[in-house]
């Protein structure tokens, strides 16, 4: 087992994290890639799904200030700040796509540099309980991250970002590369981080698994959102079922 049954140990004891993104753009040079695109985010899991160049992963990028913006992003009202520091302060955390851990370092430093904000003491509290929850990572503190499994190095990077405590945590495309299992794995692991308080918005190309467990999704296309809703209506729709899924929706 990777993980225990029981909720996550450290949810979030403040007002869970909202975030409102009022007509944002983005892109790379001049090349625009998001146009006027908004949408919020409540607590629970939201997932953004969309085809490959469709403009996920740089959503998350501008808001997190790796990429400049244009627009509105308030988190629990308030403008989000652009310089990615002082967002991780506000409490956002993101898993970037591909993990991008220390292959060369071990389980337990590429933990402690996700609480490069925390004094000390509360880094080794917070690794504490990221331990309890990842039980399975206690038994590998001490590998070279670089020796894990695809979806092993997945849960340290999830893991990783789980020592700053975030409000908000952003999961871009958790599932990339995986096994079925491990897949899972992974987006129950997002779906409990959720129901223990941390609000998730997750990036995922893994359209029917990602529905399964998210509370609302958005469709991104070509740098907008053409379509919205309850995850459980988006399954049923025909834009995912024509589009993503190859059939028609199934009348119930
Ligand atoms: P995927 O699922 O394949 O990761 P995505 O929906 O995350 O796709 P993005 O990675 O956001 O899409 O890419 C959106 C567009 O921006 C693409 O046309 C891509 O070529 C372009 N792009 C991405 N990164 C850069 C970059 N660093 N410089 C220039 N263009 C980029």
């Amino acid at each position: 087992m990777w993980h225990s049954d029981t909720p996550f140990e450290h949810g979030v004891a403040t007002r869970r994290a909202r975030l409102r993104v009022i007509g944002l753009s983005a892109g790379y040079g001049p090349l625009p890639v998001l146009r006027d695109v908004s949408f919020e985010v409540k607590p629970g899991l939201t997932v953004i799904l969309g085809p490959n160049g469709a403009g996920k992963t740089t959503l998350l990028r501008a808001l997190t200030g790796l990429i400049p913006r244009g627009g509105e992003v308030l988190l629990d009202g308030e403008e989000l700040p652009e310089k990615t520091h002082e967002i991780v302060q506000r409490g956002i955390a993101l898993v970037p796509e591909g993990r991008q851990l220390f292959g060369q370092m071990t389980v337990d430093d590429n933990l402690e540099l996700g609480g490069w904000l925390l004094t000390k003491p509360q880094r080794a509290e917070r690794i504490e309980g990221v331990l309890n929850d990842f039980p399975k990572l206690r038994e590998r503190r001490a590998q070279l991250a670089g020796t894990m499994s695809g979806g092993e190095q997945q849960m340290v990077a999830v893991a990783r970002a789980m020592v700053s405590s975030p409000r908000l945590l952003m999961l871009d495309e958790p599932s990339l590369g995986l096994a079925p299992r491990m897949v899972d794995e992974l987006l129950a692991i997002a779906r409990r981080i959720a129901d223990a308080g941390t609000t998730v918005l997750m990036v995922e190309q893994n359209v029917k698994k990602a529905l399964a467990v998210a509370d609302r999704g958005y469709v991104l296309e070509r740098g907008s959102l053409v379509a919205s809703g309850p995850a459980a209506l988006l399954a049923r729709s025909s834009v995912i079922h024509e589009t993503y899924l190859g059939n028609a929706p199934r009348s119930t």
